[in-house]
């Protein structure tokens, strides 16, 4: 029978989450839907010492953000839970010993500074410490010390872990959905711990016990687990669950812009550009990494630039919502090479989402700036400046310095353009000109252009001169949307009132 597909996005609350997590999310998401399968979210809190508070909560609001959403799991809940892998702690210690009790792992004693020491003197001699077929049997672990002494310590209470017994001489395949066929010998591989002398799994064994009790039927994880995932083949054999282990796929690295290694949680602002979804406040320095979502980036700008890291439609579309991308996902475009995060793309992809919202929506998002700016100004005024300066911004931001002199009248002069287009009879020129225009009534557009026109013409006067004369009266420099088209906006009064505002004021 055809299994229902599903999937699983399993982090660890160890922090923010990373983009490249999100994109992973993303990948599995995409994947579900279209299958018509479900899509997990399962907290990896196993490891204590590494546990962030704030984290779980910051995972959950981002992809409430990112309008990614999960059919079961932490928060929403599920026949499968609890899924906070903490809180499944009484479930994982039978299979350890199941996989002890058919041989295919063994308990350990070796304290931390045994290994240490194991591990400092193989390096002294350039050679890396590995737990293994070769070492294991000259460590103290219950395959290389005698049954009795085993039950003693045992009895005694003397702290252990469980760990896998990598098999001598084997190699492991399995058939990744990117990488294709992997071929791993066992001799490479480690004698990882499944189990911990604090009584909690490792990764290893609760995510693969995890995976099978949650009846997870793909695993689309980041390249950084490929390594881990012979073992994981190895664990579904042992523990007889090898019918209904999951196909992998493993996901190719989000690279630094210039291709140079990964990109690290730590890049981020240092590379001016945001590697977290949502801004985060470590809570033991107070430090504050940026975010998507503060930076001004759209929710659909975001997953659209993560989908095409390391995907693509197999044509050169890009522009793509959430159910084109449910539509178009396919694991055979995924590719196998990292990918390059690139800032002037993601931009790009912001300006086409905002130019895509409606000018009211965009007014709505402008609105609080502009309070903030003691500016109030006619929510109808507002779309309408939006209508006029949004195609030259990338994020609502921007808007602002495109539109300030539609909101209030300047208060200094360009030097620079006074020096350049202020000619000696400029301002008898702009008199005359506020005169004519003051007595247009009704006030017209195309008749204050054309009458404007006419004047230079007649006096034989520089075009781009004046205009650019009567621009920087009205805005304070040489920069701005259409000068008719602003003069309309801005009404007959006011833009006269500024023209012979610059006069007296340039002149004096
Ligand atoms: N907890 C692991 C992580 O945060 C999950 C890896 C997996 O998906 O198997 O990367």
């Amino acid at each position: 029978m055809e299994r229902k597909v599903r999937v699983r996005f399993a982090p660890s609350p160890t922090g923010p989450l990373h983009i490249g997590g999100v994109r992973t999310a993303l990948y599995n998401y995409l994947f579900a839907k279209q299958h018509g399968g479900d899509l997990l979210l399962r907290i990896e809190d196993t490891d204590q010492t590494r546990f962030v508070p704030g984290a779980e909560q910051y995972i959950i609001e981002a992809f409430e953000w990112l309008n990614i959403k999960f059919d079961e799991g932490v928060g929403i809940g599920g026949d499968c839970g609890p899924y906070r892998q903490s809180e499944r702690k009484p479930m994982y210690k039978q299979y350890a010993d199941y996989l002890v009790e058919n041989g295919h792992a063994y308990y350990a004693f070796d304290t931390a500074e045994e290994l240490d020491k194991y591990r400092k003197q193989c390096e002294a001699e350039k050679k890396t410490f590995q737990y293994d077929a070769s070492t294991r049997m000259g460590l103290k672990n219950s395959l290389a010390m005698p049954e009795e002494e085993v039950k003693k310590l045992l009895n005694d209470g003397t702290p252990y872990v469980i760990r896998i017994k990598i098999p001598e001489g084997e190699t492991v395949e399995l058939d990744d959905m990117i990488r294709g066929h992997v071929k791993v010998q066992t001799s490479v591989l480690d004698d990882k711990v499944l189990f911990k002398s604090d009584g909690m799994p490792t990764y290893h064994l609760a995510n693969i016990v995890d995976d099978h009790l949650m009846r997870i039927t793909h695993v689309i994880r980041g390249e950084e687990w490929l390594p881990s995932a012979p073992m994981h083949v190895l664990l579904y054999r042992y523990l007889g669950w090898a019918d209904t282990m999951p196909q992998f796929a493993h996901l190719p690295l989000l690279l630094k812009p210039d291709g140079n290694g990964k990109l690290s949680k730590r890049d981020g602002d240092r590379l001016g550009f945001p590697v977290f979804p949502l801004q985060w406040t470590d809570p033991k320095t107070g430090d504050i990494s940026s975010g998507y979502r503060e930076t001004g980036y759209f929710p659909e700008a975001v997953v659209n630039i993560l989908a095409l890291l390391g995907w693509n439609p197999g044509n050169d579309e890009e522009l793509l919502s959430m159910d084109d991308l449910i539509r178009l996902f396919s694991v055979e475009h995924i590719s196998k090479s990292g990918a390059k995060f690139d800032l002037e793309k993601a931009k790009w992809f912001n300006h086409q989402y905002l130019q895509r919202h409606s000018n009211e929506e965009i007014a709505k998002l402008f609105l609080p700036e502009l309070k903030q700016r003691g500016i109030n100004a006619d929510f109808a005024y507002v779309e309408n400046v939006v209508s006029k300066v949004k195609e030259r911004a990338n994020f609502v931001s921007d808007l602002w310095k495109n539109s300030y002199y539609l909101f209030e009248a300047p208060t200094s002069y360009s030097e620079q353009a006074v020096k350049k287009r202020w000619k000696d009879g400029t301002a008898a020129h702009l008199t005359n000109i506020a005169d004519m225009l003051e007595a247009l009534t009704p006030f017209d557009r195309q008749q204050a252009h054309d009458q404007t026109m006419d004047y230079i013409t007649s006096h034989e006067l520089g075009v781009g001169q004046i205009m650019n004369c009567i621009r920087l009266s009205i805005v304070g420099d040489t920069v701005g949307i259409d000068l008719f088209e602003m003069i309309d906006m801005l009404g007959k009064d006011e833009s006269i009132k500024r023209i012979r505002k610059a006069i007296e004021t340039i002149n004096r």
